[in-house]
């Protein structure tokens, strides 16, 4: 006994690392188990240990009983069970049987007596892997259990594969789901804003067909100074059908980044003085008093500030009862300017703050003052890809009911001009109010 366990000792230090060992290193796999069953516990052990002595990395469990076995094969993972066929009550057929049912997957091995070939073949019939007969040929059984090792991964690594394959394409449809949802809303909210912009584009081309009617009717009639007024009102009307149409070419422009600034050095406050100029000649707001002030140079594309801040009054006119100050400030901090402008207005919740900068936004049921037009929901956008532009950035704050401040915040010195200006003081803080009513 102690030679042939030596013999065996022997062999399986000269045995080369099996492709199936090698495979479980290189997946850092657990370690292969196998069950054996006999209820001739002398047969069992040896058998188990001419397995463990000549397979190495190999877990081996034994079983005197296949209803014990059966138990085992419940808690553990098995990779192949070799049972003698021939035991008391269940024997290794019925054994072979409940497994095919219920573990197909897991290879069984029989061991039957000398001379019962035919039991043997039924067995294969039945789903056995294979079989070896009494008295065992150890390199044989051996050789055939190791293939049966070798298969059970090769199909553990192939359910692998394709569970995780599964997963991928479950995720990945999952993913074109999300897509396809989300391209459906994509496409709804464009239909939305292209039957907005096809509404707000045809109410002053309406306005502008009627009063043409009119005024050629009153031509026609000789009532030259009403044709006169209906004329100006159709300039009015064109005017605001151009604004839109120039909204919707700077929003294309800024998506396709073809925005691009002209920037020189720049009076801020002559900008200011300016705009409000033009804000207040349109008629509707009273004038202002010129403040004295010293310039505040940055350097920006004046036309596009300029811009950015008529949009910002514009909307403190539309969104204000009439009368109601606007209040437009100008200060100087030490790297950065502000340009604010305050209404008592309606005010935004902070629930449609949260989106006003969003392209054709616009805060539902927020209702215009009357005489004013209502916007395809750029401004707010368009004024902050200036502003970001210029390397500044937009801050409001706004109470239902009470009004809104938005500041336009640029940086005073852009990289070409700070070095010039490291060197020199810390210009002083300013700060210049103009304060603008809007007018019945
Ligand atoms: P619009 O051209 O429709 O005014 P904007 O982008 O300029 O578009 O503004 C987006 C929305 O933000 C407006 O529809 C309005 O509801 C809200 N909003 C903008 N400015 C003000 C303001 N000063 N007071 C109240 N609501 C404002």
């Amino acid at each position: 006994m102690e030679q042939q366990y030596q013999e065996e000792k022997q062999i399986a230090r000269q045995r080369p690392t099996t492709p199936l060992v090698q495979m479980e290193q290189s997946e850092k796999k657990r370690i292969p188990r196998i069950l054996l069953v006999d209820d001739d516990s002398a047969a069992l052990s040896a058998l188990s240990r001419t397995f463990r002595l000549r397979m190495r990395d190999i877990e081996v469990d034994t079983s005197v009983s296949a209803i014990e076995a059966l138990s085992l094969l419940k808690v553990k993972e098995y990779d192949a069970v070799i049972s003698d066929i021939k035991m008391p009550g269940m024997d290794g057929m019925q054994l072979l049987a409940k497994l095919h049912e219920n573990m197909p997957e897991i290879p069984v091995l029989l061991i039957t007596g000398h001379g019962e070939h035919e039991l043997a073949m039924q067995a294969l019939q039945e789903g056995a892997y294979d079989y070896t007969l009494k008295p065992i040929d150890r390199d044989f059984f051996v050789a055939s259990v190791r293939r049966a090792l070798q298969t059970r991964q090769l199909l553990r690594l192939v359910q692998e594969k394709q569970q995780a394959l599964e997963q991928y394409a479950h995720s990945l449809e999952s993913q074109v789901e999300q897509r396809t949802r989300e391209l459906i809303s994509v496409n709804e909210a464009k239909d939305r804003m292209l039957s907005m912009v096809a509404h707000e584009l045809a109410t002053p081309l309406t306005s502008l067909k009627g009063l043409l009617q009119l005024a050629h009717r009153r031509l026609n009639n000789g009532a030259i100074d009403k044709a006169i007024r209906d004329i100006e009102t159709m300039e009015i009307s064109a005017n605001h059908l151009g604004v839109l149409i120039q909204d919707l070419r700077d929003a294309i422009h800024i998506q396709t980044s073809q925005f691009v600034l002209q920037r020189s050095p720049y009076d801020l406050v002559k900008l200011c003085q300016n705009v409000l100029d033009e804000f207040i000649v349109d008629g509707i707001s009273t004038p202002c008093e010129s403040p004295q002030y010293e310039p505040l140079e940055v350097n920006i594309d004046s036309n596009r500030i300029r811009q950015a801040l008529l949009n910002l009054l514009t909307n403190a006119r539309k969104y204000s009862p009439k009368g109601t100050p606007i209040t437009v400030t100008l200060q100087r901090h030490a790297t950065e300017v502000s340009l604010s402008v305050s209404d008592r207005g309606s005010g935004i919740s902070v629930e449609h703050l949260a989106h006003i900068y969003e392209q054709f936004y616009r805060v539902p049921h927020s209702n215009v003052q009357e005489g004013e037009f209502t916007g395809l929901g750029l401004g707010l956008y368009i004024t902050r890809a200036i502003v970001e532009q210029h390397g500044g950035h937009m801050e409001v704050q706004s109470r239902p009911g009470e009004g809104s401040t938005f500041s336009i915040i640029l940086p005073i010195f852009t990289d070409d001009t700070k070095a010039a200006h490291e060197s020199t003081a810390e210009a002083a803080p300013l700060r210049i109010t103009w304060v603008v009513r809007v007018m019945i």
